[in-house]
């Protein structure tokens, strides 16, 4: 059993809490290793290290920083297997969907690429009589980067390129469930020229993510989670003067009007809402069948689920991995009572697919006729429980759309170019898709959901990313009349 140090100032650094946590193989249910967990002084040791390196950082030219993040390209190109191994190994989810996460990850590294042209300022000539006004953005200083469990190399590069590349420091506390591609990745950015301190990784809980959200050298807080916590963080990092974007969890629908291609439809469906086991924030938990839909719908998922593979994620045939501990599993299982007892119908109940060993697996579930009153509907249960609501007309399912608290990711599946249209306008919610199930936008425009799925007034990477990690100024300059100067210019002096 391996013990997972922090990582701080370019080195691994053993813990000296004497608090741990397990790691597991979730698709064995083996503890492979533990991790230490921070203390509030292992905390504080780290951030002076970052103040320090930060200093030198700040002043890096840009081209030497893009250089850097080039290097970080190339190294995650070559490392993605690596990478991709350790995600499957303490997360569970197949290789493929950690590969395709190392990629999503990738594009964010790619966009930062281009710092020196990100980081252009303003400039207005001659706003008054001999007076210039230009902006300039510079980096916050050292920055807390907190990550969930469910994409632990993907959200970490949400932050760290753009936060590096604006000349800032970072302390990343990654999920203490699964830590291992964060050390990875802080492995490879110092191989890649990054100077040691300015990308520090320390482990550890609440313990760890409290004494990051009240320390007086920490300017700026991004993170990624569930609710309740995103609302602390939030709350508790913005009371202490920083600034904060805090991601948090969602409940996200997918509506199929009448004249969806219904096959497009279940297939979406059975993808985003089982793919990685239904642990992803932009999962599908929620189908509104509109009209006459439901019933052909419900059938077409339910024989593809039948189909559906699970198994551990190292073997290429399995589709779907297990869950992330026996504990979540059990609590993912428990709706499925729920939600029976409240009235839904179960299509396919999960539990009845079993896989050899003790790893943490539940089958697929597909719950119809649900109600938006269940439980089941109302809680990001956030593992492969696909619910089926239907509604009358579109409307309704627009409207309990916008009633729902989460506003994270919805789609719509329509052939109807007018109502796809109302819809991208009408709907409240930050990430829309027509005919794509949940899309994760592109590196070049930024990640956020609405409402309770994100505290704070700043989405994740991208042009927002740049602007999250920098402070803005402007700078005002009168210049003397040059008839005045007694500089001898070695030309006549303009009349
Ligand atoms: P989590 O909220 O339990 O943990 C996230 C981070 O916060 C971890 O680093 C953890 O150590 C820390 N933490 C946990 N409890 C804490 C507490 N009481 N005080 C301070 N810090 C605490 O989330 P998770 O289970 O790791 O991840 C799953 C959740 O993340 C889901 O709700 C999912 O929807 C959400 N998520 C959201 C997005 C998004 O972009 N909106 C993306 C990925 C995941």
């Amino acid at each position: 059993m391996s013990t997972l140090q922090h990582f701080v100032g370019g080195r691994p650094l053993p813990g000296t809490s004497g608090r741990t946590a397990p790691i597991y193989n979730p698709a064995t249910g083996h503890r492979t290793g533990e991790v230490d967990l921070a203390s509030p002084e292992e905390i504080d040791a780290a951030v002076a290290v970052a103040v320090a390196a930060q200093r030198a950082w700040q002043d890096v030219p840009l081209a030497r920083r893009a250089q850097v993040l080039f290097s970080v390209r190339e190294a995650v190109v070559r490392r993605g297997d690596e990478l991709a191994a350790v995600i499957t190994a303490q997360h569970g989810k197949t290789l493929s969907d950690a590969a395709g996460e190392v990629q999503r990850g990738l594009e964010c590294i790619e966009f930062a690429c281009g710092i020196p042209d990100l980081l252009k300022g303003e400039f207005a000539p001659q706003v008054a009589s001999g007076v210039d006004v230009h902006s300039l953005r510079q980096p916050m200083g050292v920055v807390a980067c907190i990550t969930p469990f469910n994409f632990p190399c993907m959200v970490p590069l949400w932050m760290l390129p753009n936060a590096i590349a604006c000349g800032n420091a970072v302390i990343l506390k990654p999920s203490e469930r699964d830590p291992g591609a964060s050390l990875l990745l802080a492995e490879i950015f110092l191989e890649a020229g990054l100077p040691p301190g300015v990308l520090n990784v320390v482990h550890g809980d609440q313990v760890a993510v409290n004494r990051l959200l009240v320390h007086p050298d920490i300017a700026a807080v991004s993170f990624v989670g569930s609710t309740p916590v995103a609302k602390h963080i939030y709350e508790t990092g913005t009371a202490h003067g920083k600034r904060v974007q805090a991601l948090g969890g969602a409940k996200n629908h997918m509506v199929v009007l009448p004249d969806a291609d219904l096959n497009l439809a279940a297939d979406a469906a059975v993808s985003a809402a089982y793919g990685s086991a239904g642990e992803r924030c932009m999962a599908v938990s929620v189908v509104v069948a509109v009209g006459d839909v439901g019933d052909p719908l419900v059938e077409a998922i339910r024989l593809r689920v039948d189909k559906l593979v699970v198994g551990p994620g190292e073997d290429p045939a399995s589709e779907m991995g297990p869950l992330i501990t026996a504990e979540h599993r059990d609590r993912v299982a428990s709706y499925l009572d729920k939600g029976a007892d409240a009235g839904a119908i179960t299509v396919v109940d999960g539990r009845t697919t079993t896989v050899a060993g003790d790893g943490f697996f539940l089958g697929a579930s597909l719950l119809d006729r649900v109600t938006t009153d269940m439980d089941v509907y109302r809680d990001e249960i956030f593992g492969p429980v696909l619910c089926v609501v239907r509604a009358d007309t579109y409307n309704e399912a627009l409207a309990l759309i916008n009633a729902n608290p989460y506003g994270n990711g919805v789609a719509l599946f329509t052939r109807d170019g007018g109502a796809a249209r109302h819809f991208e306008q009408a709907v409240e919610v930050g990430m829309v898709g027509i005919n794509v199930p949940i899309p994760v936008p592109v590196a070049a425009f930024s990640f956020g959901g609405w409402r309770d799925s994100l505290f704070g007034d700043s989405h994740m990477y991208g042009a927002e990313g740049v602007r999250f990690y920098t402070r803005n100024k402007v700078i005002t300059t009168r210049w003397p009349d040059p008839a005045t100067s007694r500089v001898d210019l070695g030309f006549p002096r303009p009349d």
